[in-house]
């Protein structure tokens, strides 16, 4: 068992806070002054410790580089007018990661060091946290395997690291999705459910053909028949139709758990509105659009919290939506960042103080 305070620290001579300007900054160009770093090896977590934020120095034969043994996560954290650290539903981001590890045949990381390690981490970066509206710290927890030897077969060796960076405003401008229907990001019994490297390495190609075509991003539908409807880009999607809200079910394996998906649905049945989980296709969402009952569609993630979408393309059909009579998305906006904000009450206990 470690406990926080056990982990060694290595401080920065210098902090290079005063030279980075936190307003507006681009998502994840810049990391504040300190990691975390652990290495598995013989069957444990040791040498878990904080050092300054620096570069790695890696076998060309890294096992990860060669067959994809690498998984991370995404949080935030935000501070309050006190200059209170809070962290959004991290213990989700935990459950999900170990999840992501026994999907990659990877060793779990133990609570002690993921969250303890995460909390000292985040203590000591904590002026990194812009005190300004809409700005906050984006976690980045990654494992990796670190054998070095081209055998294919799991690796004995793993470095996980945590690294923070100050985060502006991210703007998610309203979307023109096309339904793809030729590649597929994840099948039953595959990795879908996983947040591994590689589930990202091979979406990207979708994305750049369908911007070719001027749409923003993909919603991706299954591997069979091309029709029922899976994540729209890197985000969970809901659809709401004649009041009711639909978002696909995870069941299948093909989906990944969103946090915030779960933080929607919550907020959603707290507004009264019935929430379905279930499988959906593209045929009722068409025939919905026909009946005038397709209201809103909207993506959900860490990053953009919800992205509206304002067009959506399948085959021939076109399906356009005025995303700025979008009553049911704003609402559930407003309600997320206030509680995140420390202004409406946190009746779910999601944000835990650092
Ligand atoms: N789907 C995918 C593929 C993602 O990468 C993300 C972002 N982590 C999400 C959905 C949304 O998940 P969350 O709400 O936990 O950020």
């Amino acid at each position: 068992m470690i406990a926080a305070f056990d982990i060694p620290v290595t401080k920065v001579d210098r902090s290079r806070l005063s030279d980075t300007p936190l307003e507006n900054l681009p998502f994840g160009r810049y990391f504040t002054d300190h990691m975390l770093e652990a290495e598995y090896a013989d069957g444990e977590w040791k040498s878990v410790q904080i050092r300054p934020y620096q570069a790695l120095s890696l076998e060309p034969s890294l096992a990860a580089l060669h067959y994809g043994q690498a998984i991370f996560e995404g949080i935030k954290a935000y501070r309050d007018a006190e200059g209170n650290a809070f962290i959004f539903r991290p213990f989700d981001n935990f459950r999900r990661f170990n999840t992501s590890a026994a999907r990659m045949n990877m060793p779990e990381v133990p609570e002690e060091i993921f969250m303890e390690g995460m909390r000292k981490l985040i203590a000591l970066d904590k002026n990194w946290i812009p005190a300004i509206k809409d700005h906050s710290l984006y976690i980045r927890p990654f494992m990796f395997a670190t054998d070095s030897m081209l055998g294919v077969r799991p690796s004995a060796t793993y470095k996980f690291l945590i690294i923070l960076s100050p985060t502006g405003p991210y703007f998610a401008a309203p979307m023109k999705i096309l339904v793809e229907e030729h590649y597929t990001r994840a099948a039953p019994g595959g990795v879908g459910f996983a947040k591994n490297a590689g589930n990202y390495g091979g979406s990207m190609l979708a994305v750049t053909e369908a911007q070719k075509q001027g749409y923003d991003q993909v919603l991706w539908t299954d591997a069979f028949e091309h029709k029922w409807l899976q994540e729209v880009g890197m985000m969970n999607v809901f659809f709401i139709i004649n009041g009711v809200a639909v978002t696909p079910s995870l069941e299948e394996g093909t989906i990944l758990h969103g946090v915030t998906r779960d933080s929607v649905m919550v907020v959603l049945k707290e507004m009264g509105l019935p929430v379905e989980e279930r499988r959906i296709n593209i045929d009722e969402l068409l025939a919905a659009y026909g009946k005038g009952q397709l209201q809103e569609v909207f993506g959900t993630g860490t990053a953009a919290v919800i992205a509206m979408v304002k067009e959506l393309k399948y085959k021939e059909f076109q399906m356009t939506f005025n995303v700025d009579n979008s009553p049911i998305a704003k609402a559930v906006k407003e309600r997320l960042n206030a509680i995140r904000e420390g202004k409406a009450e946190d009746l779910h206990q999601w944000m835990w103080k650092v």
